[in-house]
């Protein structure tokens, strides 16, 4: 028997037709004051903005726009190769003020709620757990959501996302930062290139650089985001890198 999750419907007029295969889940906040706005903004023919599914604070979840069809959710973006990803992907919006207001943490019931989609959405489309992204890591220079209160290792533990366990005592020297120039520098941006992040390929600590880090850090390492390459930093990308 196939599990079924209940929903209500808000349709929004906002989507295009899907000619791509879905290969990405993309996880967002709203980022506004309440679900009702949200959803108004949904509705809005105006906004050009949309998403799949829409999950509130208390758990109850909406769809938005049917998944055969393209939802606006990501906005220019690039993941391994891939770039537009609204075209091969899900878009799953949480609603939470976001970091401009009084970003919070994501309720326990909000949580799983996402979790019991996340499962049937990786069922339906086999869906790698290594392309279940945040908004932020395939839009480090325009975006932060989901953002560091965002528990991946909540997913992880339950097998919905991908995030090795943090390694203890890194005691590597590095550090780069904002204006660096070093040839390791370089070799740093093809591991995270090779993670997915779009990166150049040159030895500058350039500001995209900066924000690839800080989008890196808000997943993989949610305790501190400065934008700055250290030992810790260093090491969580060889642990993530490494098993690429
Ligand atoms: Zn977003």
């Amino acid at each position: 028997m196939k599990k079924k999750v209940n929903y209500n419907e808000q349709l929004s007029p906002n989507f295009s037709k899907r000619n791509d295969k879905i290969k990405y889940i993309i996880i967002h906040y709203t980022g506004t004051k309440s679900l009702l706005e949200a959803l108004n903004i949904f509705k809005d023919e105006n906004s050009q903005v949309s998403c799949h599914w829409l999950i509130s604070k208390k758990g109850k979840l909406y769809k938005i726009v049917d998944e055969k069809n393209v939802a606006w959710h990501a906005g220019i973006s690039y993941w391994k190769g891939d770039s537009m990803l609204n075209n091969n992907s899900i878009g799953i919006e949480l609603d939470n003020v976001g970091h401009g207001l009084n970003y919070k943490i994501f309720s326990n019931k909000q949580m799983s709620t996402l979790e019991e989609l996340l499962k049937l959405l990786i069922n339906k489309y086999k869906i790698k757990k290594k392309n279940i992204l945040g908004h932020s890591d395939i839009a480090p220079d325009r975006k932060l959501d989901p953002g560091e209160l965002f528990n991946w290792g909540r997913l992880a533990k339950k097998n919905l996302a991908y995030y090795p366990l943090v390694k203890k005592n890194t005691s590597n020297k590095i550090f780069f930062k904002l204006g660096d120039k070093n040839t390791e520098i370089k070799k740093i941006k093809l591991k995270l290139i090779k993670i997915g992040y779009k990166c150049s390929q040159d030895n500058n600590y350039d500001i995209y650089l900066k924000l690839v880090v800080e989008a890196f850090q808000r997943r993989f390492l949610p305790e501190k985001i400065n934008g700055i390459i250290d030992g810790k930093v260093y090491s969580r990308i060889l642990d993530v890198f490494k098993n690429t």
